[in-house]
């Protein structure tokens, strides 16, 4: 595109009045005012008493967004990838067996960290659009015996919700710590910590949380925290080691890095409208919107192409009709229509779309506002 092409068209970026994308892609999603404006306001020291209170009241914040009374509950400084990685260094020492369910791009990722831990890592792959059949993680499992049992709840690169309840008792009845990534699904649909005996976890601010990314909330339980706290060797990560992190988001408040101070801001504001809208009535909203685009899809002869009964509400992928170029329709939605889809990963590129209507995106309008365009776009 011609950079005067740009200047003209919807999708470009407005200095100081904020993006005129609609974010319908994998994430980010857009973000509510009251979120755009606390990033401008002005800039406390980590140590500042305010600053110390706000942590607190996100850490309390972020456990009923968890649903959980874990005390370790706190946004680690970085996006999900680092959730991601926290989780793997801090509960996998070399020698130790995971079995790591594989259905898409991040259960990929979470099996190279892995190994990067110098774990013994055990896949158990399926097609991607398809869930990982608990029937054969069980059957890993009781096998491998493993120290860990890892699964990604809301596969982002397919649009596939894994059970997560059923494998949570598969690895507890091995004696197991269950890890699992809840990215895409936190604040979007149903992620019980407690009640489904997840023993870590860790989300990610730029997705139903509608908040800029940079932060990753992530969750330790008990048996997460004595794992960690029995270690044979030292975290290989000093950043992101959490026998370390839990002097400074404890109680003794030890300095270990300069926290960003704007994101915890924008998390702080973000989490107020989600427990103010009810957590519930979010994944209702996010429910009735998957369901209105489903409908309107269909009666356009389109169709949602992952696993049915696993399909997810905030991601939702979409298969590309034969003789369509899935680029170009992406580029004319984004260029004349300032609307941002995803593209297919893997094994599903030009294959699928990916539709996200995720936190504040997730509205009634928004979805009628894409179908018109698609429309438009396909020439139906
Ligand atoms: N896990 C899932 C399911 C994701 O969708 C993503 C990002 O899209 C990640 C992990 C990694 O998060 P980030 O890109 O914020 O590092």
């Amino acid at each position: 595109m011609q950079s005067s092409e740009f200047y003209n068209s919807p999708s470009r970026m407005i200095l100081g009045q904020g993006p005129s994308h609609l974010l319908m892609g994998p994430g980010p999603s857009n973000i509510h005012s009251a979120v755009q404006l606390i990033l401008a306001d002005p800039m406390v020291s980590h140590l500042d008493p305010i600053f110390l209170q706000m942590m607190d009241e996100i850490k309390d914040m972020l456990r009923q967004v968890f649903l959980t009374s874990n005390e370790m509950t706190f946004p680690v400084s970085g996006t999900g990838s680092a959730g991601m990685e926290l989780c793997m260094v801090n509960l996998l020492e070399p020698g130790d067996a995971v079995v790591i369910g594989v259905n898409g791009l991040f259960g990929n990722r979470m099996c190279d960290m892995a190994e990067r831990c110098g774990a013994t890592v055990h896949r158990v792959d399926s097609p991607w659009g398809e869930i990982v059949p608990p029937a054969r993680i069980r059957t890993a499992v009781e096998t491998v015996r493993p120290k860990v049992v890892a699964v990604v709840h809301a596969e982002t690169s397919t649009g596939v919700l894994t059970p997560v309840e059923e494998i949570s008792r598969i690895a507890h009845d091995a004696g197991a710590l269950l890890l699992v990534d809840v990215v895409t699904s936190l604040a979007g649909c149903p992620v019980k910590v407690d009640e489904w005996r997840i023993d870590a976890a860790y989300g990610a601010t730029q997705k139903c949380l509608s908040c800029p990314p940079g932060l990753s909330p992530v969750t330790l339980g008990p048996a997460a925290m004595e794992a960690i706290r029995g270690r044979r060797t030292r975290v290989r990560s000093w950043y992101l080691d959490v026998n370390l992190l839990s002097s400074w988001w404890g109680k003794d408040r030890v300095y270990h890095h300069t926290a960003p101070i704007s994101m915890n801001y924008a998390l702080h504001q973000a989490l107020k409208l989600v427990l103010e809208e009810g957590l519930e009535t979010r994944w209702e909203r996010h429910r009735r919107n998957h369901e209105r685009l489903d409908a309107g899809l269909r009666a356009m002869g389109l169709d949602l192409v992952s696993q049915p009964g696993h399909r997810l509400w905030q991601l939702n992928s979409l298969g590309v009709p034969p003789d369509v170029d899935a680029g170009a329709v992406r580029r004319e939605l984004c260029q004349r229509h300032g609307i941002e889809i995803g593209e297919g990963l893997g094994p599903l590129r030009h294959r699928i779309w990916r539709v996200g209507l995720m936190g504040e995106t997730s509205k009634a309008d928004n979805v009628d506002r894409f179908l018109e365009c698609l429309k438009q776009v396909l020439g139906k």
